[in-house]
């Protein structure tokens, strides 16, 4: 079994529409007038260090996601102006923000790290988000009424440790197009508003120019934020944080009996779900230590993440992690792990270990019940059915043996015919055992059949859940190469693309091809 311990369940709700942004006419044009809180510097300053970014040289614009300046109710055009991008790189920061970097601890690779902390990102403050936070793609997400806009690789900050405080072009492009790329597919992440860029040299593997990503979530707050005051043996610190965290973001919750038990359990459930949806369209994180584990169940840190092409569950697609830790199978475990790890944490709030056993027990079937909703949708089942888990290792199984692009399948399944489940020139083709195919397309048709499906229906369906478009590696590098050629327009037309990930788009068919050959050699790793 490539998924272990996967039960049948009721169902429970999809993935809701994206909605456009919102018009235009509604939108900050000046970026000056956007004006600053930061409620997360109302908590006791051990939570954070104010400070300054750092300046880079002459910053550039490199990119805007008009959907994410939406949600804040900015015009995109906006973000083309000097002061916008002065204040996007840090340089010019506005009297009313106050910057800070956050403190927090954790387990990296399974390790207890000790405190870590924004060794490079600048917490600018929050801005009021725009009427319909939907658009994030956060579908479980209470509706935040401030957004968090945070400068990734602003310069130097006390939790720097032995790094430089800087993010390269490279790695911001990843993270800017990842993150946007996951909300437009409806699965739980941080924004990314803007990239700016400067020719600053910075020292990775090799010399790269510097730049900023500016990111935006309701609270980027960790699990690892919380094991710092719990390793510390600080729990009225511990306290202060989850009252702040069940204030803002889980009001409800703190009517509930044992509100940090309460906390732990939709915690835990949200993660849960979020692995779901990430083994549900093959995306692999690469990094998933306790410190990059989000507290509202976003996807959090894009670093050296990946999205499968030929199916391989044991895939790593973090060039580092040489023990496949974070292997795409692994995933789901590695989610309840990191739960453990809170739990652990907030021990001391919730009172005992059977209280906190018992929350953590809803992560393994709020997984099961998330992936196998989502495994239904993806093959166009209407019904749940007990053999359905079968079903789907079979699948898993036939397309391992077969190296099977994950993205394809799922989107040329929807061709199928019910009554020619073998024909040629459709999903069969992507087999190299077109025996184990057949096998396996007559027990799908035959499922299919029993539930009186209908072939057009069930592409429509289909084609609504399993994206035609995600950001491949070699598509992500091809934008990144003309990006260090001062060319942005090819992060902006992939940007483009990956906003509409379910259609067609024949004009951009090219962005749905198989990696070509020379992408066999990109490693991505921890080097950002
Ligand atoms: P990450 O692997 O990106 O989640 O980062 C792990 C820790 O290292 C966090 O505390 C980061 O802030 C810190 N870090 C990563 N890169 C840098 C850098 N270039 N400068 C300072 N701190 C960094
Ligand atoms: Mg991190």
């Amino acid at each position: 079994m490539l998924f272990p311990s996967l039960t049948t369940q009721p169902s429970c709700e999809g993935i809701p529409p994206l909605t456009s942004p919102l018009s235009t006419s509604t939108h900050i044009i000046d970026i000056d007038t956007l004006t600053f809180g930061n409620d997360f510097a109302s908590l006791p300053p051990a939570h954070y260090t104010r400070l300054q970014p750092t300046p880079l040289p002459s910053p550039y614009l490199v990119a805007v996601s008009p959907h994410a300046a939406a949600l804040i109710g900015i015009d995109a055009a906006a973000l083309q102006s000097q002061a916008a991008i002065d204040l996007f790189t840090g340089n010019d920061i506005p009297d009313d923000a106050q910057p800070l970097s956050a403190v927090y601890s954790g387990h990296q690779f399974g390790v207890w790290a000790g405190q870590l902390g924004d060794g490079r990102a600048i917490l600018l403050g929050d801005v009021p988000a725009a009427e319909n936070p939907a658009a994030s793609g956060d579908n479980n997400i209470n509706v935040p009424h401030r957004m968090e806009l945070q400068l990734k690789g602003a310069g130097l900050t006390p939790y720097s440790r032995m790094g430089d405080g800087r993010a390269v072009l490279r790695s911001s492009i990843r993270e800017f197009l990842c993150s946007e790329a996951m909300a437009a597919l409806g699965i739980p992440t941080t924004r990314a508003l803007c990239i700016t860029g400067s020719d600053q040299m910075v020292l990775r593997e090799r010399p790269e120019t510097a730049a900023v990503v500016t990111r935006m979530a309701p609270t980027f707050v960790r699990f690892g934020s919380f094991e710092h005051w719990f390793y510390n043996q600080k729990h009225d610190e511990l306290k202060t944080l989850a009252d702040y965290v069940l204030a803002r973001f889980y009001p409800a919750l703190q009517q509930a009996e044992n509100p940090y038990k309460a906390l732990l359990t939709e915690v835990t459930i949200r993660t849960a779900r979020l692995m779901a949806h990430w083994q549900a369209v093959g995306f692999m994180h690469g990094v998933m230590n306790t410190d990059n584990m989000s507290i509202l169940g976003l996807t959090l840190d894009y670093g050296p993440f990946g999205f499968m092409e030929a199916f391989d569950p044991h895939h790593i697609c973090n060039h580092t992690d040489q023990q496949g830790r974070y292997s795409y199978a692994r995933q789901p475990q590695i989610g309840e792990w990191n739960c453990f790890a809170l739990g652990q944490a907030l021990l001391p709030l919730i009172g005992t270990v059977e209280d906190v056993q018992a929350a953590l027990r809803i992560y393994k079937p709020a997984f099961a019940e998330h992936f196998m909703d989502l495994m239904r949708a993806k093959l166009g089942l209407q019904t749940a059915h007990n053999d359905d888990a079968a079903l789907f290792d079979h699948m898993f199984n036939i397309m391992q043996d077969s190296h099977v692009d994950f993205t394809r399948f799922f989107r040329k399944l929807g061709e199928l015919k019910m009554t020619a489940p073998g024909e040629a020139d459709s999903v069969r083709d992507l087999f190299l055992d077109r025996t184990a195919f057949d096998e396996w397309a007559l027990q799908y048709a035959a499922r299919l059949q029993a539930e009186a499906s209908d072939d057009a229906a069930r592409k429509l369906a289909m084609d609504a859940v399993n994206p035609k478009y995600v950001l491949r590696n070699y598509l992500a590098q091809t934008a990144i190469e003309k990006a260090e050629q001062k060319d942005f327009t090819e992060v902006a037309r992939l940007l483009a693309v990956l906003e509409k990930p379910f259609d067609e788009q024949p004009e951009n068919d090219h962005y749905a091809d198989l990696p070509p050959d020379w992408a066999n050699d990109l490693e991505v790793s921890c080097s950002s």
